[in-house]
């Protein structure tokens, strides 16, 4: 499917590198992610992007942890970060730190001091961000800005030695306080922080920020083409003026519209939120757009990839339909999801006509979307379990269901006939006769009944009980970090719905984590890690339609 494409528009800038011998006709890329978080959805569309364009050209890729900033880093993140992307199905060539180049970046400010391109500021915020002017008028600098090169080294040596407080100065580069481009204006590039590191623990109490950090580890590791987001074009001049003026490997930064997803947060900020108030259960929880969320909710590998190959590259910031997310796994899932039955709102029923004593196998075809996927045998007997709204006591009448008077075909078994009902004190239905015609069995029917609707069942004597979970989306509206106030108050309260004792066949007992089925009528479900020997717990993966493009078109 991939080479029958047009060429998108970053790899239409690689494969003429490549054709022009650019760098050697190498290609080197990285996923640079910061371990503040686990990896969404988005990240899976800049990972497929990275490992892809690699891929494409017989390049490389590396994992390049962006932990510059020690407070919010951890290594639970960096464990479920490589889980995730080789989960995703990609392998990179080096995994490597940012931080493991602090001693070579720190280098390179001392070179730019050196040269007269860096100073020491004790400024405080407030005053180096008037220092700066505005975009209509030019900066106007600080008073440090022309300390002597010696004075700038002898700061910078005691400001890593320690002997300064958070914030009392910073490392300028000295650029241009005239440029149209606020980031040129002689931007901080490294900070005073007294934090612990999860890695490089106390031995450094400077950070590098993010401009001078990134760029200078894409050059250490010759990376060839540093792919970002949008936001990152301003960004653009001074990571190659930095690379200029320390005439290091000539990495270049090329930018891609960041994925935004509808009835979806994408930000890492926002996501933990959710997490730490306990709105979801976890990062891995099933409404979270986190890899690990949509993992657990039952999508795959493949159908993630494919997700990210429809939607493409763009240069232009858009929102992509979560139900097109949906309609990939639902793709998927059609041809390679074993159908199975399971009644998820159960009520009693009995055919009065069939021996108390017998129990047949009945066959059932596994998956029709697959010849190879073989047949699988089911008690039938005279109780069952079907959907209470498989039953009307007053049909209307395009009801092909079962009533008073009408047919059905159970599925894999018998057409029966609806002859009668009790209620419980409170009006509900608590047991529905029927009778059934012997001679209509799947496979075999000689009655020539002409029916018109075929429901599912379970026997009631050999289901076992499950809960399943019917997950659906987090917000109620589209853009939910876009919208007035707190993007919380746009949860969707209908998010979760949990059915404690649905009833399902006998063969599903076997099934175990991660094992994904069709429910015949009910959609797509995979089961839990929640699963006991006792109680298997299932999670609904995707309706078998899109529900929300009809409730839309309603609207
Ligand atoms: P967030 O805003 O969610 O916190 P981030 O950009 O801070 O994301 P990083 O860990 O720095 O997260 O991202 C690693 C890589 O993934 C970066 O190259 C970034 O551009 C890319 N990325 C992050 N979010 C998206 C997205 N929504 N779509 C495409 N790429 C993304
Ligand atoms: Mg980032």
């Amino acid at each position: 499917m991939s080479e029958e494409r047009n060429l998108n528009f970053l790899e239409q800038i690689v494969e003429e590198d490549v054709t022009n011998g650019v760098n050697g006709g190498t290609v080197l890329t990285r996923f640079p992610p910061e371990p503040n978080g686990y990896l969404h959805i988005g990240h899976a569309k800049s990972i497929c992007l990275n490992f892809g364009l690699a891929q494409k050209y017989n390049g490389k890729t590396n994992l390049r942890f962006d932990d510059t900033n020690p407070v919010t880093e951890d290594t639970e993140y960096v464990d479920s970060i490589k889980a995730d992307i080789q989960w995703l199905g990609f392998e990179w060539a080096q995994e490597l730190y940012a931080s493991d180049y602090f001693e070579q970046i720190y280098n390179f400010a001392v070179q730019l001091i050196k040269n007269g391109l860096a100073y020491v500021d004790d400024s405080t915020p407030e005053e180096i961000a008037i220092s700066k002017g505005t975009p209509t008028e030019p900066g106007k600098g600080t008073p440090y800005r022309n300390r002597s090169i010696e004075e700038n080294l002898d700061l910078f040596a005691r400001m890593r030695k320690g002997e300064f407080k958070d914030g009392e100065k910073v490392l300028r580069a000295k650029v241009d306080l005239a440029s149209p481009n606020m980031h040129m204006r002689d931007p901080i590039i490294y900070r005073i922080k007294h934090a612990h590191h999860h890695r490089t623990g106390d031995s450094w109490c400077i950070y590098p920020m993010y401009d001078f950090a990134h760029g200078q580890s894409d050059s250490i590791e010759n990376v060839t083409h540093s792919v970002c987001t949008l936001e990152f074009i301003p960004h653009r001049p001074l990571y190659n003026w930095f690379i200029e003026q320390l005439a290091i490997f000539p990495s270049h930064q090329y930018e891609f519209a960041r994925l935004n997803l509808t009835y979806t947060v994408m930000s890492k900020r926002k996501l933990l939120q959710l997490v730490n108030e306990k709105y979801v259960t976890g990062w891995d929880d099933p409404r979270m757009p986190t890899i690990s969320g949509l993992r657990r909710r039952g999508y795959t590998a493949a159908s993630i990839r494919a997700f990210c190959e429809r939607i493409g590259v763009q240069k232009r910031d858009n929102m992509i339909d979560v139900s097109l997310l949906e309609f990939c796994i639902r793709e998927e899932l059609n041809k390679t999801a074993n159908r199975v039955m399971a009644v998820l709102d159960p009520v009693k029923l009995v055919i009065t006509n069939y021996p108390t004593d017998q129990v047949e196998e009945m066959t059932a075809e596994n998956n029709p979307e697959d010849p190879n996927s073989g047949t699988r045998t089911l008690p039938f007997s005279n109780t069952l379990y079907i959907e209470r709204e498989d039953f009307m006591e007053e049909p209307p009448k395009k009801f092909f269901r079962l009533g008073p008077g009408l047919v059905v075909r159970l599925k894999n078994a018998y057409i029966i006939k609806g002859e009668s009902f009790e209620k419980d004190a409170d009006g509900n239905i608590t047991t529905i006769y029927a009778t059934y015609f012997p001679e209509s069995k799947s496979g075999g029917d000689t009655t020539g009944l002409n029916v018109k609707g075929t429901i599912h069942w379970v026997s009631a004597a050999h289901a076992a009980t499950a809960e399943v979970r019917l997950y659906d989306r987090l917000f109620k509206v589209e853009d939910p970090g876009n919208e007035e106030g707190d993007f919380k108050s746009y949860i969707n309260p209908d998010s979760l719905q949990v059915i404690k004792n649905a009833y399902i066949e006998p063969s599903l007992l076997k099934a175990k984590p991660g094992d994904r089925f069709q429910f015949l009528r009910k959609g797509y479900f995979s089961v839990d890690v929640d699963s006991t020997v006792e109680k298997v717990v299932f999670n609904r993966t995707v309706t078998l339609k899109d529900t929300w493009a009809k409730e839309a078109k309603k609207g």
